[in-house]
């Protein structure tokens, strides 16, 4: 499927439960998410949050309801989801090629100009100016080189690069020291202004920056609101 102009994301009593286990991970879950909306979703670990996470990418397809990008449901779109909806995961992948190669795995015309742009928005400019390979440096697979903040600066900015429209962080700081874990949140915000923003999270620190936070606890959402009404 191809989508033309602002997207929403809408999610209607949505529940799932694995193929080996009877039980509901999700129960009769709705959600509307506007163009530019930005909503922060919390819970403990195992309420079900990455599983959300999975159905809302089209990765898993729900058992019952539906989640639909301008009325076609993501299941549908296979690998084409990338197009509409970037995800930052916890532990972000990096392949074993050159820093700009792993730069423009989501848009392989991107320009050198461009990826240092990028890198100069997640705070990144400077650690490469000063390697002495640049953007030819090698990254091995798991990324050693780079710390877990910078390895979030860059899977960053591989999606500022892609210029999608919906951003999922399924808990990109998890493991991150409190300053470390504030700057990059700081950086997230600022950089992602103009997204939707889905952010998974099991801690409270930044969700004034979010229009909508909910809560997931054992599948169903529990409470819905503003940060300041909750
Ligand atoms: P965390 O905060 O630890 O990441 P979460 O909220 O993301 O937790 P999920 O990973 O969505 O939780 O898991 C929800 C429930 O689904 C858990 O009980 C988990 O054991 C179960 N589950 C997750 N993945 C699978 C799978 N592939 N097969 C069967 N059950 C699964
Ligand atoms: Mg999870």
């Amino acid at each position: 499927p191809i989508l033309e102009g602002p997207l929403t994301l809408t999610i209607e009593n949505v529940s799932y439960h694995y193929p080996d286990s009877p039980k509901e991970v999700l129960a009769r879950i709705d959600l509307i998410l506007e163009p530019g909306e930005k909503i922060a979703i919390l819970g403990r670990s195992g309420s079900g949050k990455s599983t959300l996470a999975n159905l809302i990418r089209g990765d898993l397809r729900t058992t019952k309801g539906k989640i639909t990008l301008n009325g076609v449901e993501t299941y549908r779109f296979q690998d084409d989801i990338s197009n509409y909806l970037g995800v930052i995961h916890q532990t972000p992948y990096l392949f074993h090629t050159t820093i700009i190669n792993n730069l423009r795995i989501g848009r392989e015309t991107a320009t050198e100009e461009e990826v240092w742009q990028v890198l100069q928005r997640v705070g990144l400019k400077e650690l490469v100016e000063k390697l002495p390979e640049g953007l030819e440096t090698m990254v091995d697979e798991a990324g050693l080189r780079f710390s877990g903040g910078e390895r979030q600066r860059m899977a960053l900015a591989r999606i500022l690069l892609q210029e999608v429209p919906i951003i999922l962080l399924d808990e990109p700081t998890v493991g991150l020291d409190p300053v470390t874990e504030q700057a990059l949140i700081d950086t997230f915000f600022n950089q992602l202004q103009d997204k939707t923003i889905i952010w998974i999270t099991h801690h409270l620190q930044g969700i004034d920056a979010m229009d909508q936070v909910i809560f997931i606890e054992d599948g169903k959402l529990t409470m819905q609101g503003s940060p300041s009404e909750l």
